[in-house]
């Protein structure tokens, strides 16, 4: 079987988590921040703050952007569900902005519209929640634009594209953002088996997604409110949780970032190779947007005959191909439908999905594995 994705492992990697193993700490040890330092010096943001899952780091990024009940966060449909969830963790209402045809990715231009409309019934949302599909950047200019002038926050989630860059900056800088929330899953970008992390510039955001990280609960003398009771006492400011990441998998996470640009690199020469070989066939490659350099976590292509997309899907499954399609439709899901939601509310992005197939793409894909996807893709649109 070759996978749609996979993790790339060394001894170095090993190593690392070997070491954490024998040392005094399994968790809360010096490997966490050492990896948000790590992601800071890396992306250019100022703060990093470490946690289980990118889904724990949405749902914090969300409270500590004061999303609660009554607000309202917007979000792309082509994406994880963990995108749109994480308002709803908040007991916020979520919708949905149609996407760019050509890209997946949140349409500005969509977006526009939808506020116009929002102002006017006064139903503004507090978060907008950017999603970089494949890791290919959304126009965050053009957002952030919008952000000035509507108000509201922005999230970035770079699930799949720590190692992007957007005018210049590398994706998790939050040059054009509040918060942006990587994911450190296997399939993605770099792993620390489960891990997220969110970065931020501002030190008040960042104090706020370290409390909810850890319960609600701070512990530095300048943040008490009570007289200190010793050198025990820490006190619960806010209803947090567990979401704290582990030295285990910390360390992983740093070795994987020392490789970072080497898979970045490996995944463009792929992606490029792919792209040359597909010009003469009835698709159109799902391609970043012009200026930007994507961490090409999916290689993803719309089919012209996207009636056979089942076929094609089920013949290089049968093949041992492990194609995917990513994603349907959020707002389609049952749980979005029972809430209100109805096929026909994102006529862009429910047509992106008929069309869509992601092909095999990781840094150790063999040459002859990636042959074999073309030559079976071609075959089966000949
Ligand atoms: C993978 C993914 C997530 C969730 O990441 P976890 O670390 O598995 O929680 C969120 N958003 C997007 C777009 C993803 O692809």
């Amino acid at each position: 079987m070759i996978p749609y994705g996979r993790q790339d492992i060394n001894q170095q990697d090993v190593d690392a988590v070997v070491e954490v193993l024998s040392s005094n700490w399994l968790t809360q040890g010096p490997k966490v921040p050492a990896f948000e330092q790590g992601v800071c010096n890396y992306t250019g943001a100022k703060f990093a703050v470490a946690v289980n899952s990118a889904t724990s780091a949405l749902h914090i990024a969300c409270l500590a952007l004061g999303v609660g009940p009554g607000d309202r966060v917007w979000t792309s449909p082509i994406t994880f569900v963990a995108s749109a969830n994480c308002a709803l963790y908040c007991g916020a209402e979520v919708d949905f902005v149609d996407v760019d045809p050509n890209t997946g990715n949140m349409s500005p231009e969509a977006l526009r519209i939808k506020l116009i409309q929002a102002k006017s019934q006064g139903t503004l949302p507090k978060v907008v929640i950017a999603v970089h599909l494949c890791g290919h950047s959304c126009d965050m200019a053009a957002i952030s634009a919008l952000s000035d002038e509507y108000g509201f926050k922005i999230i970035e989630d770079a699930a799949h594209a720590i190692g992007s860059r957007h005018g210049g900056h590398r994706l998790g800088s939050c040059h054009y953002s509040d918060i942006t929330v990587f994911s450190f899953h296997p399939v993605k970008v770099i792993t620390s088996a489960e891990g997220g992390m969110a970065t931020t510039n501002c030190a008040d955001i960042a104090a706020k997604l370290v409390a909810y990280r850890s319960h609600g609960i701070v512990k530095s003398p300048d943040e008490m409110v009570r007289p200190d009771e010793g050198g025990w006492y820490y006190e619960q400011h806010d209803l947090g949780f567990n979401y704290r990441m582990t030295d285990l998998h910390a360390a992983l996470g740093l070795s994987q970032l020392s490789r970072l640009e080497h898979f970045v690199t490996e995944r463009n020469r792929l992606a490029v190779i792919y792209d040359s070989k597909f010009s003469d066939l009835p698709l159109t490659p799902v391609d970043p947007l012009p200026g930007s350099e994507s961490a090409r976590h999916l290689y993803m292509i719309r089919l012209h005959q996207s009636e056979r997309r089942r076929e094609i899907f089920d013949t290089l499954r049968a093949k041992g191909i492990q194609v995917h399609v990513h994603y349907f439709p959020v707002h389609l899901n049952p749980y979005y439908l029972e809430r209100g939601f109805k096929e026909g509310d994102l006529v862009h992005a429910e047509a992106f999905y008929q069309e869509i197939l992601t092909l095999p793409l990781y840094p150790a894909l063999t040459a002859s594995d990636q042959q074999r996807v073309i030559d079976e893709l071609a075959t089966c649109l000949a």
